[in-house]
C-alpha cells in the first residue's frame, strides 16, 4: 500500500499547505482507495490566494500584450501534450472514467482549449462604430481583474481549462477552485504553470470545499468575475453570493436533455448516438441525452436495438483501455442515482437494461459501479424522466407527432442542450428553433467547435462561453466616442 500523496494549493507561484492545516480524502471511485489529501483550505488561504492574484495583475500581467500571453498559454498547451499519459491516468483515477475517454478526450481537450484561446487572443478585433462625419466610437476591452474560476468533477481539467485559459488570455489573473473530490489535475496544471514560467500569482489553486473555499473565493470582494460549472443548486446559491456585489457572472448549470428520434431518422445512426449521448463518463455528462424520445412508428424498432447495444457495453476496470463505462464519482452519488432506478418502479417504468450492480473483480469491490440502465414506461412528466439523475440512466418516451415531440422536449425546467435525429433538412430546422436549449445538435451530439456560443437557458444557466462569447465574458468592453 502506497501512502496518500499530499496535495498543496498554488499560490503565488509557490506549492504551499493550507494555512489552517486541515485535509480532506480524495478517494479513487473504482477502488475505495484513499488515493490523495486534499487541502480543506479556508478563508485565509482564499485571501492570500487573491491578494497574490491581485497583485499579479496590477504587474505584471495587465501589462503584458495579447502575444505574450498567447505565447503563455501555448507554452502550457505543449507540456500538457507531452504529459498526455500521465494526465489522463491522474484524471482517470480520480474520477472513474475510462482511461481511453481520458487520454482520447479530456486531456487533449484541455491542451486544445489554452491553443485555441492562444489563437482567439491573437486574432481578436474589436468594433467601431462611425456616425458619419459626426463621431467615430470605438470598443476598448479591458481586463477585468481576479477571476474565480469554481469548476466540477465530472470533466476536471477539461472544464478548468475552458476557464482558466479565456481568462488569462483576456489580461486577467486566476483563483481556481477544483472540485474537491478530483484535485489531482488541477494540482498537475499548477506544475505545469510554474514549468513554463508563468509570473507568480497570475494562476492560483485552492483546494476545498465549496461552502468553505467556494464561497470564500466567490464572495472575495477583490474578485471581479465569477465563472461558475455545477449543479443547478449550487448556481442558485453562487448567484446569491456573487450578485449583490455586482459581479460579472457566469453559470453553466445541470440538464435534462432531450434525444429526439423521427422516424425519418437513420435508425441505426440514430441508435448509436444515442448510446453516446446517454452513457459517456457514466452519464455523468451536463451534456448527456438521458430522455429519448421516439416518434412511435419506429419506436419498438429503436428501443430493441438500443436495449441491445446497452446490454452489450463493457462496465469495468477503468484502467482497462477496453472499457466503455468506469465508475460513478463516489459512492454517495451511486446511492443517488440508484435512489433513481428505484423511483423509476415506483412510478411505474419497467428496466429494459441493467437497473444493477455489475459483477466485477474484487479489486473492484468497494467502487461506485451501476450498470448502464433504461427504464421504459414511465409517463414523460414523472420525476424520473425530468430531474437530473448525472449518472448512466437513460428512460424512452415515445411520441405521435412533432408537436408532441417538442411539447415533451420543453416540459422540463432544465435547457443546456438537445439532440434532434430527423432527414427532414425542413423539420430540423424548425425544431431546433422551437427547442428551449442553449445548443441544439442535429444528426449528432457533442460535436464540438469551441467558437460557438455554449450554455443553457431556463433552470441550466446563465451567460455563454466559448469563442469570442468567453472573451467577452472576461473583460469589459468599453465605449470611446471622438467626435469629429
Ligand atoms: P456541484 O455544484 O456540487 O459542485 C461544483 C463546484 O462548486 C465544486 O467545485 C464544489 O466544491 C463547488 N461548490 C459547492 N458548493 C459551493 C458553494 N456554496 N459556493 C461555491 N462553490 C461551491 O456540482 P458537481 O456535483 O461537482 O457537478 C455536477 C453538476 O455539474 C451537474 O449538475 C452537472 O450537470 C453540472 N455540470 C454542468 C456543466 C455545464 O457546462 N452546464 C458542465 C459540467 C457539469
Amino acid at each position: 500500500m502506497t501512502s496518500p500523496r499530499i496535495l498543496t494549493n498554488f499560490v503565488a507561484g509557490e506549492h504551499v499547505p493550507p494555512r489552517m492545516g486541515g485535509y480532506l480524502d480524495d478517494v479513487a471511485p473504482a477502488t475505495g482507495a484513499v488515493i490523495a489529501r486534499v487541502p480543506a483550505s479556508t478563508e485565509e488561504d482564499v485571501d492570500t490566494a487573491v491578494a497574490a492574484a491581485k497583485g499579479a495583475f496590477a504587474y505584471p500581467w495587465s501589462h503584458t500584450s495579447s502575444a505574450e500571453r498567447a505565447d503563455l498559454l501555448d507554452a502550457v498547451a505543449a507540456v500538457i501534450d507531452r504529459r498526455c499519459d500521465e494526465l489522463a491516468e491522474l484524471e482517470s483515477r480520480d474520477t472513474g472514467k475510462p482511461i481511453k475517454l481520458a487520454s482520447t478526450v479530456d486531456i487533449p481537450r484541455a491542451a486544445a482549449n489554452f491553443r485555441f484561446f492562444a489563437g482567439a487572443v491573437r486574432h481578436d478585433a474589436t468594433d467601431a462604430h462611425v456616425m458619419d462625419g459626426v463621431a467615430l466610437n470605438y470598443t476598448l476591452r479591458k481586463p477585468l481583474g481576479v477571476a474565480g474560476l469554481v469548476t466540477p468533477w465530472n470533466l476536471p481539467i477539461y472544464l478548468l481549462s475552458w476557464k482558466v485559459a479565456p481568462a488569462l488570455a483576456m489580461g486577467n489573473t486566476v483563483v481556481a477552485k477544483p472540485s474537491e473530490m478530483t484535485p489531482l489535475t488541477a494540482t498537475a496544471l499548477a506544475e505545469i504553470f510554474a514549468e513554463v514560467g508563468a509570473p507568480p500569482g497570475v494562476f492560483n489553486v485552492i483546494h476545498g470545499t465549496g461552502a468553505e473555499a467556494g464561497e470564500a473565493i466567490i464572495g472575495h470582494e477583490d474578485v471581479a468575475a465569477v465563472s461558475f460549472t455545477g449543479g443547478t443548486k449550487t448556481g442558485k446559491r453562487v448567484a446569491a453570493v456573487a450578485a449583490p456585489a455586482f459581479k460579472k457572472l457566469s453559470l453553466e448549470l445541470g440538464g435534462k436533455n432531450p434525444t429526439i428520434v423521427f422516424a425519418d431518422a437513420d435508425i441505426d445512426e440514430a441508435v448509436e448516438g444515442a448510446v453516446r449521448a446517454g452513457f459517456l463518463n457514466q452519464g455523468q455528462v451536463c451534456l448527456c441525452g438521458s430522455r429519448i424520445l421516439i416518434e412511435k412508428k419506429v419506436a419498438a424498432r429503436f428501443e430493441e436495438a438500443f436495449v441491445a447495444r446497452v446490454t452489450a457495453m463493457r462496465v469495468g476496470d477503468p484502467a482497462d483501455p477496453a472499457t466503455e463505462l468506469g465508475a460513478l464519482i463516489s459512492l454517495a452519488h451511486r446511492e443517488k442515482v440508484e435512489g433513481y432506478i428505484a423511483l423509476a418502479k415506483e412510478e411505474g417504468g419497467t428496466i429494459a437494461a441493467g437497473g444493477g450492480r455489475p459483477s466485477l473483480p474484487d479489486a473492484l469491490a468497494g467502487g461506485a459501479f451501476v450498470e448502464p440502465t433504461v427504464v421504459t414506461g414511465l409517463a414523460p412528466t414523472c420525476r424520473t424522466a425530468t430531474e437530473e439523475i448525472f449518472g448512466p440512466v437513460v428512460t424512452l418516451h415515445s411520441f405521435e407527432d412533432e408537436a408532441e415531440a417538442l411539447e415533451l422536449a420543453n416540459g422540463v425546467r432544465y435547457g443546456l442542450c438537445a439532440s434532434v435525429w430527423t432527414q427532414n433538412l425542413a423539420r430540423a430546422h424548425r425544431v431546433s428553433a422551437a427547442l428551449e436549449t442553449g445548443m441544439v445538435w442535429v444528426n449528432s451530439w457533442l460535436l464540438r467547435d469551441l467558437r460557438v456560443p455554449f450554455g443553457g437557458m431556463k433552470d441550466s444557466g446563465v451567460g455563454r462561453e466559448g469563442g469570442r462569447y468567453s472573451l467577452e465574458f472576461f473583460s469589459e468592453s468599453r465605449n470611446v466616442c471622438i467626435k469629429m
